[in-house]
Order: structure tokens, then sequence, then C-alpha cells
């Protein structure tokens, strides 16, 4: 199928590795011209130089922190009229609430829920007035089925799940979509972080946790990020744009519900 994207150009964030890299490769794959951010400059330009490589397209790199006002004003310098945007950057730690302090609640809130608000602040009147846009958010299935170590996430992204729900509906007669993807377990860095701490609290070898997760998945498996990606692209993509304001989970079966 052809997706009828090529020649667009998206911002998109936490790109280096994992979820972000896997939805800029399926991007670039369409022909779509990426900048990717990420704060450490090495991957990312390792990252952008084989996507470049494989696809010919347009890449640029922007390293910076895009949780800071400065990291995202140079990453929408880098690119100044996105198409399509996905918003993404690292997940907050695992641990108890009795220990969260409230600079703990702040850094989560600004990472997964103000910074994709702030971008989208940024970004979508444009996208409004040329009459094409994609947005995607990179959430969690803990929107939908709440992971007790992770508290912080939990509650910042059913904030930006929140904002969404209600902007969507008024940017889609523009053909501007917004849509959440809800990763599962996928097999990335961040996974490995949090089945190592899931371990260390329950005081069990790493291997063990990991095999046990594998098996409570129904699809059996971890997911990978180039199927991530996949689906990103096709969000993104012009047969999409009757779809606005979802949440959307790859999470391998893992969700018990029927809806
Ligand atoms: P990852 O650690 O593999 O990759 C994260 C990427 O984001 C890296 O490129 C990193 O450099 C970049 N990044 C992190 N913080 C950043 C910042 N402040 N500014 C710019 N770039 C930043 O993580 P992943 O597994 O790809 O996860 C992506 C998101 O999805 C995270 O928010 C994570 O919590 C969430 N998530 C992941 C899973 C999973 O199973 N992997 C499950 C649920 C939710």
């Amino acid at each position: 199928m052809d997706l009828g994207i090529a020649g667009k150009q998206a911002l998109v964030c936490g790109a280096s590795k994992g979820l972000g890299r896997g939805c800029a490769e399926a991007l670039a794959a369409e022909g779509v011209h990426v900048t990717l951010v990420a704060r450490g400059a090495d991957a990312l330009e390792a990252t952008a130089e084989e996507i470049r490589r494989r696809t010919g397209v347009s890449v640029i790199a922007a390293a910076c922190d895009i949780t800071t006002a400065q990291g995202r004003q140079q990453a929408l310098a880098a690119c100044p009229q996105p198409d399509i945007l996905v918003t993404n950057a690292g997940g907050p730690p695992t641990g108890d609430f009795r220990d969260w302090t409230r600079e703990d609640w702040i850094a989560a809130l600004d990472a997964n829920m103000l910074t994709p608000i702030e971008l989208i602040k940024a970004t979508v009147d444009g996208m409004m007035a040329r009459r094409f846009g994609r947005i995607i958010n990179i959430t969690s299935s803990a929107v939908k089925a709440p992971i007790d170590i992770l508290g912080l996430s939990n509650g910042a992204r059913s904030g930006l799940t929140g904002f969404v729900a209600g902007i969507a509906r008024k940017t889609v007669a523009s053909n501007v979509t917004i849509n959440n993807l809800l990763p599962g377990q996928f097999d990335t860095d961040r996974l490995k972080k949090t089945l190592g701490a899931a371990a260390g609290a329950a005081g069990k070898p790493l291997e063990e946790v990991v095999e046990a997760r594998r098996r409570q998945i129904p699809a059996q498996r971890f997911g990978n990020p180039a199927e991530f990606g996949a689906v990103c692209a096709f969000l993104c993509s012009v047969h999409a744009g009757y779809m606005t304001g979802q949440n959307i989970l790859l999470d391998g079966g893992n969700y018990p519900g029927t809806f």
C-alpha cells in the first residue's frame, strides 16, 4: 500500500533508539524526510546516518533534551513546519508513590504530559493551515491498565490522554489527526531497565523475570520496534484521516478486556 506521505516532513522525538527509532525508520522507508531528536549526539548521529544510507531521504539530527524549553526550540528550529509529529521521551523511573516528591512528579509531568502538549501547541496551527497533519503520541499500555511500580507514568500519561481526547476533535476537520500509540512490552533498552527494576524488587534473577513476563503475553514474545513503527507510519498515512483521538494498544494481546 502506498501510504501517500512521500516528501512530507516529520519531527520524531526520542528517535535514536527503541520505539521512536522504529517510527523514524518506518516513516523514512515511506519517503518521509525526518528530523530525529535525542539527547546523546553520538547514538543519534549513528542512527541518522544509517537511515540516510538505507532510504536516501533527508535526515536531520537534533541533539537536545526535548523536555526543556530550549530543547524544544532547537528541535523546532531544525524542523519548523512538520507535517508529522511523533512525541516521545524517556519514561519516568519505577518506584513506590510514598517516595516520590513534588519534584519527581513535576519531572514526570514535564516529560510525559507537558512536553507533548507544548510540541502540539507549536505545530498544530501550521498543520491545520496546510490542511494536513498527523500527530502521534507514544504513551503506554499503563494508560489502559496501570502498572503498579510505574505510578508516575500512569498519572502523567493519563493527563496527556485526557488533553488529546479533547483537542483531537477540534483539528480533524482540517485533516489533522492526533492519536496515541500505547506500547505494551517491546524489546528496547527501556524494557530492560523496567524488568531489571522488577527483578530487583522481587529479589529474583533477571532471566527468570524476563521469561515469566514473556510467557504471560498471549503472543508469547515481546514486541519489536519495527512493528511499532509500521503502525505509526500507517496512522500517519493519507488513509488514516478519519481516525482521531484514539488510543491504539500494541501489546501482543496482553490487555484482557473485550474493548
Ligand atoms: P528507549 O530507552 O529504548 O529509547 C528512548 C529514546 O528516547 C532514546 O532515543 C533516548 O535517547 C530518547 N530520549 C529519552 N529521553 C529524552 C529526552 N529527554 N529528550 C530527547 N530524547 C530523549 O525507550 P523505548 O522503549 O523506546 O520507550 C519510548 C517510550 O515508550 C518511553 O516513554 C517509554 O516509557 C514508553 N514505553 C515503552 C515500553 C516498552 O516496552 N519499551 C512500554 C510502555 C511504554
